[in-house]
C-alpha cells in the first residue's frame, strides 16, 4: 500500500509503496527508519517509522463509486425489464434487494480501505 511522509524542509508529502500492513512489521523487516528523498526540493530525508502514515486510497473511493454509480442504474435497467414481463410482489422484492448489492459493495470497499489505514496510523513503535 502507499505510504507517506511530509518532508520537514518543503513541507511537501513524499508517497512510497510498501508491503507491510503495519509499522510494527515494517520496522522488523525494513528496519526503524526509512530514508526517502523529496521529489520537489530533492532534500534526502530519514523517517522514524512512527512519522510515516497510510491515508485512504483515491482508487479505493474511484472503484467503489464506479460500483455503486454503474451497477445501480443497470441494475434498474434489467429489473424493469423483468418486472414488465413478469410484474410480481414477491419478484419487486427480489429485485430490490439486489439493487442494494452495488451499495454494500461500495460501504465494504470504504470499510475495508479504512480499516487498512487505520491498522497502520494506529499502530506505532514504542521507542520511537
Ligand atoms: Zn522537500
Amino acid at each position: 500500500m502507499k505510504l507517506f511522509a511530509v518532508c520537514p524542509k518543503c513541507k511537501n508529502e513524499i508517497s512510497f509503496n510498501s508491503i507491510h500492513k503495519t509499522r510494527v512489521e515494517f520496522a522488523m523487516n525494513d528496519g526503524e527508519t526509512k530514508t526517502l528523498n523529496c521529489k520537489i526540493c530533492e532534500y534526502k530525508n530519514t523517517f522514524k517509522i512512527n512519522e510515516l502514515y497510510a491515508k485512504e486510497s483515491k482508487i479505493a473511493q474511484i472503484i467503489a463509486g464506479l460500483i455503486f454509480f454503474i451497477g445501480t442504474p443497470f441494475l434498474l435497467f434489467y429489473a424493469k425489464t423483468i418486472l414488465i414481463k413478469m410484474g410480481t410482489l414477491k419478484l419487486t422484492l427480489i429485485i430490490g434487494s439486489f439493487m442494494l448489492i452495488p451499495a454494500l459493495i461500495y460501504k465494504t470497499i470504504l470499510k475495508e480501505d479504512r480499516i487498512r489505514v487505520n491498522t497502520f496510523n494506529r499502530g506505532r513503535l514504542k521507542n520511537q
